[in-house]
Order: C-alpha cells, then structure tokens, then sequence
C-alpha cells in the first residue's frame, strides 16, 4: 500500500514510478530513496516524460516477449485491452497507440487476455512485473487520466479504495460494465473510500 498522503491518481502513478526508479537502481527497499524520487516527480524537479523516454531506451531488448523473453511466436499484445477503450475516440485512439503495445509471445498474450498488467500478474507477483512494461504502463496510464479527467480521483474503480488497479481504468467502459449504476458519476468522490 502506498503511504496515506497519496490520495489521487496523479499521486499513485509517481509513487509507483518513484518505487520503479528505486528498483531500476537497485534501491528497491530503500525508503527514502523512494520517497525523495517521488517528491521530485511531485514537485516537477525531476520530469516525468524526459526520465521515462531515457529509461525505456535503455530497457528495449529488441525482438522478444516482454513478460517471458520467448523470441518466437510474437504479437503485439495491447498493455491495458483496447477493448477497455469505450466509446470516447481520444481513448480509443491512445489504447490503439504504439504506447499501449508491447511485444508478447502468443502463450503470454492468451494467458493475459482481457486483462492489464497488474490484474494479470495479481498482487503477489507485482515485484514480477517487468519493469520495461510497468513503465510503459505508468506513462500510459498518466495520459489516460490526463485525457479523461481523472488524474485527481481518489478511487476510479469505485471499490473503496486507491490502488494499482485504479490505474488502468477507463472511466466510459467501467461505466457501460456498471449498467444500472450508471445514475452515480465516477466524476464525484467516492463516499465508501477507506483506508486500512
Ligand atoms: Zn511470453
């Protein structure tokens, strides 16, 4: 769980990076190392965009899966489901862009399915993750708030809760899957939101 003054998405997806960087550097239980990163990222002494695009450079193995590192058998596999777009064509195109996609080998793209990354690995694997894909996925993830709106939500998936999964959630299709919930915006604060 992340630390209880990060409260929105804009925060969760910095906290995650701050971790990301810490792991890349090899800091990956050093506390401080990971708050101070976020700090950066939060005060804009250290910028998002320029960080990611150095540290994916560095990351991009060529022509392999990944999740497994299989070189045959290789599709473009859509990190958060380009089905999950909705209706919204801003959306649609972002989850269509060359930044949702990631090469997989066809076993790992089945196993994974109608699924983004955190659902797919689940909560005892997070740590799993590759780190290219979760930074491809906090960067996409960035965008989709900034293009929805929704980067200041406290809880986008409305389960009472900020975590990872509120990242990959595109607000119109969490809306047309709620039908008959569809009277209450995601829009507003989530009433049920608790903290453990
Ligand atoms: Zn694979």
């Amino acid at each position: 769980m992340p630390p209880k003054y990060v409260t929105t998405v804009r925060q969760l997806i910095y906290w995650e990076y701050a971790k990301l960087i810490a792991r890349a550097a090899v800091f990956e239980n050093n506390y401080g190392f990971i708050v101070s990163r976020y700090k950066k990222l939060l005060s804009g002494e250290m910028t998002w965009s320029s960080s990611v695009r150095d540290y994916e450079k560095e990351m991009e193995k060529g022509r392999i899966c990944v999740y497994c590192g299989a070189t045959t058998g290789l599709s473009i596999d859509h990190i958060i489901p380009a089905s999950r777009a909705g209706v919204d064509p801003r959306i649609v195109k972002l989850l269509n862009s060359t930044d949702n996609c990631a090469l997989a080998c066809r076993k790992c793209n089945s196993s994974k399915g109608d699924r983004d990354v955190f659902e797919w690995y689940g909560p005892d694997r997070v740590a799993e993750i590759p780190k290219l894909v979760l930074s491809k996925f906090l960067k996409l993830a960035y965008s989709l708030h900034e293009t929805q709106g929704t980067l200041d939500l406290k809880d986008p998936n409305m389960d009472g809760v900020l975590d990872i999964y509120d990242l990959g959630v595109v607000i119109t299709h969490l809306i047309t899957k709620m039908s008959g919930k569809t009277q209450s915006s995601p829009a507003s604060e989530s009433p049920r939101r608790k903290r453990g």
